[in-house]
């Protein structure tokens, strides 16, 4: 079986990998497991220094990794040199601050001596999408590497050259050899490699049923996971929102990356008394949004990362449309090869279209209709996800509360658009998984948090 790497701008098909056979994973697995034995007893200084060489490899292999990543899957050049520089700063966010995260913490006892220490577990397997084909694997890795486990990474089927570069990069930067191992296989092999007595942990981004399928082979197994599934994020435009910078951020966030992003802003609920306003100015400036080969530095969005998940997308958009939902602009198949699609406005969203309960992976935005505040908390907690959400306000206090207190979600923004970085967690509640990445709750999820005593 072969692994394709399919340039969803023309359709052609670059390379095909093939798959390891059984023996090549189960060596490769050996392998990751003798490198954490030593790993983990290095030194803190040590992992940060190389953590810091993988950071100066990114950036001195920025241009070559980027062409990699908008083949591959689609994404505007621009947005990929913008994910290679993200990976450089977890790299050296987590080799400044790891060895802080990684120290005991004392906790008074009667004993003379009693701690929580921090301490690596071993070999994690990492399940990791395409839509960000680098920057999901660093945001995990960094951290792991830096507590002194050791990683696998099963990619997307759709991103092999990707996967092969990162396992380089950590190479080039002078980590010892197997610490972190690609293993070019496909998600059927997945549930024998969760159950490899080796493996420790698993961590998954990507769709909740893959999420629903690793927490019940990780649960059979009891390793633990790490689970950052879809969303459809709610953003909220109260009445007393600034509506023109609020358009700004909520178009920015509706078509990075072509609208594939599991934080994408994807179900804006607008106050009655300002729908109007909003809906027009949105409208006006998704229909700017220019669709191109993704290499053109001058156009907005490449076409989706392959033609099926363009036609999931438009069969969700018509039948939307079926159910009453105004189209406002976009949502065709335009004439051209590549799997493009415009950016697409659908208004008057309402419960029982798609558009309203199902996440929508790329740049279609649903408006929605809220009668007042109450309304439209009610809306943005309506859904069987809880990844991130916004809320737009002139009253910042009400906003910070909203955003803290009333909305089911991993993380709130306020007058922005939700983005992730590596100083704050991240990750889901209810249907969009759990545990959390970045910051040090993300580096902890990994660990054997052991409680020492000492009489
Ligand atoms: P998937 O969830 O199918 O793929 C993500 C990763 O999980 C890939 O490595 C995939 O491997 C693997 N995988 C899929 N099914 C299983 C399984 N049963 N057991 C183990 N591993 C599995 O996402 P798709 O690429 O199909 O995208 C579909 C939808 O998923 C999107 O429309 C979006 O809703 C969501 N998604 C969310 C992302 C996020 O950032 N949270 C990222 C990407 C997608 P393989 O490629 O070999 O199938």
């Amino acid at each position: 079986m072969y692994l394709k790497s399919i340039n969803p701008a023309t359709g052609e098909i670059i390379r095909e990998y093939e798959e390891f056979y059984s023996d090549e994973i189960d060596n490769a697995i050996a392998a990751n497991y003798e490198a954490y034995k030593i790993w983990r007893k290095e030194p803190v200084e040590l992992r940060a220094q190389l953590l810091i060489k993988a950071a100066k490899v990114l950036r001195d292999k920025q241009e070559g990794l980027a062409f990699n990543i908008t083949v591959e899957m689609g994404k505007n050049i621009v947005e990929a040199r913008a994910e290679v520089e993200k990976c450089a700063k977890v790299c050296e966010y987590y080799a400044q601050n790891g060895a802080g995260f990684l120290k005991s913490e004392i906790i008074p006892t009667e004993a003379s001596l009693s701690y929580a220490s921090m301490q690596a577990i071993g070999p994690v397997l990492a399940i990791m999408p395409w839509n960000f084909p680098l920057w999901q694997v660093f945001r995990f890795a960094a951290p792991a590497l830096m507590a002194g486990n050791v990683c696998l990474l099963k990619h997307a089927s759709n991103v092999p050259a990707c996967a092969l570069a990162i396992e380089n990069i950590f190479v080039e930067a002078g980590f010892p050899a197997d610490v972190f191992k690609t293993l070019l296989v496909r998600s059927s092999k997945v549930e024998k490699i969760i159950s490899d007595k080796r493996v420790k942990a698993v961590t998954l981004t990507g769709s909740t049923p893959a999420g629903k399928a690793v927490a019940s082979t990780a649960g059979q197994h009891l390793k633990k996971c790490v689970l950052e599934l879809g969303g459809s994020d709610p953003y909220l435009i109260l009445k007393d929102a600034d509506i023109d910078a609020a358009v700004e951020a909520c178009v920015a966030g509706r078509i990075l990356n072509a609208g594939q992003s599991c934080i994408g802003a994807k179900r804006f609920i607008i106050a009655d008394e300002v729908y109007d306003e909003f809906a027009t100015k949105f409208t006006d400036k998704m229909r700017d949004i220019t669709i191109g080969d993704p290499f053109d530095e001058t156009k907005d969005m490449g076409p989706l990362a392959k033609s099926s998940f363009r036609e999931d997308l438009h069969r969700q958009v018509e039948s939307s449309i079926g159910k009453g939902a105004k189209l406002l602009t976009g949502g065709y198949i335009p004439n051209r090869d590549g799997a493009y699609y415009p950016a697409t406005v659908l208004g008057d969203v309402q419960p029982g279209m798609v558009a309203y309960h199902e996440e929508l992976f790329g740049p279609v935005a649903s408006l929605i209709r809220a009668k007042d505040e109450a309304d439209a908390i009610r809306i943005a907690n309506d859904t069987v996800f809880g990844l991130g959400a916004a809320v737009f306000t002139r009253d910042v206090k009400r906003g910070q509360q909203i955003a803290e207190e009333e909305l089911d979600a991993g993380c709130c923004f306020v007058n922005d658009f939700v983005r992730s970085d590596p100083r704050l967690p991240f990750g889901g509640v209810k249907e969009s998984g759990y545990g959390r990445e970045l910051s040090h709750y993300g580096m902890k999820e990994f660990m054997n948090i052991k409680g020492v005593y000492i009489k």
